[in-house]
């Protein structure tokens, strides 16, 4: 017996674009969930940077560990709304697929060199470019044969030129509607996990201090918390517990948000959804909260020197392999070169470079560029 969710919740699939059986033992969105975790980009995920790079140490998080715990944010979330946690997980999962190497300036700069040949990179779309067509691991079609309800989820923005061609899928960028409130809450999930693991991350590679940290209402409200039960609490103990009482903190609150606005726009089955403006939200009072806390990373963290020089290099590397690959097709693997006829040059080249985990990325350069034993 499968489990049933909320009547807001999504509750069974719009089906498949290549039509399935249904499976024997789990949902259909569990089915997608296990398509995810198998395949070959979930994997490269492993080696991929969030906003430190990969070698830069073990500890710090990477889009695989990200990817888990947006996961785990997600469905703990969806449980306390009655959602359906197993397409939140789905697209929790997968929702980082298609990020290039080194984080987001990998993505900025990919778009760049697209631009000069009149296309874009978008990391959504290439999600939804690996999950539809990229992955190569079934018989009767080309990527992941995901549900409806995943791919949308996948794709949490797009341009309307994108939307149009992309048919049932792109209707509700064309029409202004919201997504399922799974889909939503896999959004907001992943800018919850990442605010604070990032802020995790920068405590330990001491680009952030605690005592710069308290000039940020939410982290000195936290720390208030902890400091009164545990007033002797120091150094990594207590940045952890800060950690932990951030997320937890934020939990509660996105649920309470959303639960009021459910009420608030008596949110009652799935069509409601779609009409109704974003249901999974904090409260005002506490958005301000989070938003002051996002500022607080972009000018002290993403902004840190030691993350602007590593910036700098994996831009500097992604622009010269595009140029490379640009410049003589033959320097492309074959699998590569043989799609070339269908989707052009540049498209390619773009699948390719985004494909590569940040060590990858060195090593090719450094094939194409390093001149050893000189
Ligand atoms: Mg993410």
């Amino acid at each position: 017996m499968l489990q049933r969710f909320a009547e807001y919740a999504i509750n069974s699939s719009r089906g498949r674009f290549y039509p399935e059986a249904p499976p024997k033992f789990r949902s259909d969105f569990q089915r997608d969930r296990d398509r995810i975790i198998h395949s070959s980009a979930f994997r490269r995920l492993e080696y991929k940077t969030q906003v430190f790079i990969n070698h830069e140490g073990d500890l710090f998080r990477t889009r695989l560990t990200h990817s888990l715990e947006v996961a785990q944010v997600g469905r703990s979330i969806a449980n306390a709304l009655n959602l359906n946690v197993d397409l939140v997980e789905a697209i929790c999962l997968a929702h980082d697929l298609g990020h290039t190497p080194f984080g987001h300036s990998g993505q900025d700069v990919l778009n760049q060199c697209m631009m000069q040949y009149g296309e874009h990179f978008e990391h959504n779309m290439q999600s939804l470019r690996i999950v539809t067509k990229l992955e190569e691991r079934y018989a009767e079609f080309d990527g992941l044969n995901l549900t409806f309800e995943t791919l949308e989820g996948i794709l949490k923005h797009c341009s309307l030129d994108n939307a149009k061609r992309l048919g049932e899928l792109g209707e509700r960028f064309l029409n202004k509607r919201q997504p399922s409130l799974e889909a939503q809450l896999a959004n907001l999930a992943d800018e919850l996990a990442y605010n604070f693991h990032d802020l995790d991350d920068g405590l330990r590679a001491n680009l952030l201090s605690l005592e710069q940290l308290e000039e940020v209402q939410i982290i000195r409200e936290q720390l208030l918390v902890i400091t009164k039960k545990y007033p002797q609490l120091k150094g990594r103990r207590l940045h952890k517990e800060l950690v932990r009482h951030l997320i937890n903190v934020s939990i509660y609150e996105l649920i309470a948000g959303s639960e009021y606005n459910l009420q608030r726009y008596d949110i009652k089955v799935v069509d409601d959804v779609y009409q109704a403006p974003p249901i999974i939200r904090y409260h005002d009072e506490h958005f301000i909260l989070q938003n002051e806390l996002k500022k607080f990373l972009l000018k002290n963290l993403y902004k840190h020197y030691s993350v602007m020089q590593l910036r700098y290099k994996a831009e500097n590397v992604i622009r010269a392999l595009f140029s490379a690959f640009m410049s003589d097709e033959r320097l492309l693997p074959d699998q590569f070169q043989t799609r070339i006829a269908d989707d052009g040059h540049a498209r390619v080249v773009a699948d390719y470079i985004s494909g590569m985990t940040d060590r990858y990325a060195f090593r090719q350069y450094n094939r194409l560029f390093a001149v050893e034993g000189v």
